[in-house]
């Protein structure tokens, strides 16, 4: 399949080599996939801080919170906003954690910005051009997240908005897409991931949790995405997943996350592991 020529940025032809994010001392799109793991929200200073740390001991990289949710509907919990940023700062002084949180809007990105190391554009923002281009002139990087009804095409423009306005360190996360399929709240297209990069030199990570929507199903998918050659994975993990102020049904156990963390390396693929696949 051909694509629009006017990727005139995000894509290979722009850029042979892959664009490598560099988080801290971390490198997103490097030769070992990242994983970044915490609760879907800040709930409280010891959920986060407990999160944290256990997720780091198992070999998580970078921590993920939510501080400012977008939930379905207006009556659930919304998030701690700027109280969850302040929590989200202290958990990464104690840890050494750098953090990723979601920003909703343009009214409150430099809040956002200022508190996080990687700033995400959730899923239901991904076509928000005012944020997009808010984001490009930010100098941190961007987990830029796949609308669920966006085709590749769709994601990569978005894309291009934030590298057209001068930031170029922005990381693409598959997260499913809608279909007829009403087993999982959402179907993961691990497709995309190797079409993503013989498409683009930007790093691609999967979050499966919002994909599967079922916490039993989270573990095998994300084997998947990092055999399928995915630059990390995105997780969602909680202390009391059946008590979590959001996505409880999808948040791992501290024991599952353990499961996942000592079986994904066996499903790095060939090409990471120094010889070579041609595309
Ligand atoms: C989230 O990461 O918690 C989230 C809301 O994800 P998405 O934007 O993919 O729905
Ligand atoms: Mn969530």
């Amino acid at each position: 399949m051909e694509y629009a020529s006017d990727l005139k940025l995000v894509s290979r032809h722009a850029k042979a080599e892959d664009t490598v994010v560099r988080v801290g001392d971390i490198a997103v799109g490097g030769p070992d996939p990242v994983v970044m793991a915490g609760p879907c929200s800040v709930e409280s200073h010891q959920q986060t801080l407990e999160t944290a740390e256990r997720v780091q001991r198992a070999g998580a990289v970078m921590l993920r919170g939510g501080a400012y949710k977008p939930r379905t509907s207006p009556y659930s919990f919304q998030g701690l906003g700027a109280e969850g940023l302040r929590i989200l700062e202290s958990v990464r002084d104690s840890t050494g954690l750098p953090v990723i949180s979601e920003v909703l809007d343009v009214i409150t990105f430099d809040d956002v910005g200022a508190a996080v190391d990687v700033i995400q554009i959730g899923a239901r923002s991904m076509q928000n051009v005012s944020l997009l281009r808010r984001a490009g002139a930010s100098t941190k990087p961007v987990l830029l997240k796949r609308w669920m009804s966006a085709t590749l095409e769709e994601f990569l423009f978005a894309a291009e908005y934030i590298l057209a306005e001068g930031n170029p360190n922005v990381i693409l996360c598959e997260r499913g897409i809608r279909t007829f399929n009403d087993y999982t709240r959402f179907t993961l297209d691990l497709a995309i991931v190797p079409e993503l990069k013989r498409l683009s030199h930007l790093p691609v990570v999967v979050d499966p949790s919002h994909a599967a929507g079922r916490r039993e199903l989270v573990l095998p998918l994300a084997r998947a995405a990092i055999a399928a050659g995915a630059d990390g994975i995105l997780v969602e993990v909680h202390p009391e997943p059946d008590e979590a102020l959001s996505d409880g049904r999808q948040a791992l156990t501290f024991d599952m996350f353990d499961e996942l963390m000592a079986t994904i390396t066996h499903f790095v693929p060939v090409d990471r592991t120094g010889s070579t696949i041609s595309a």
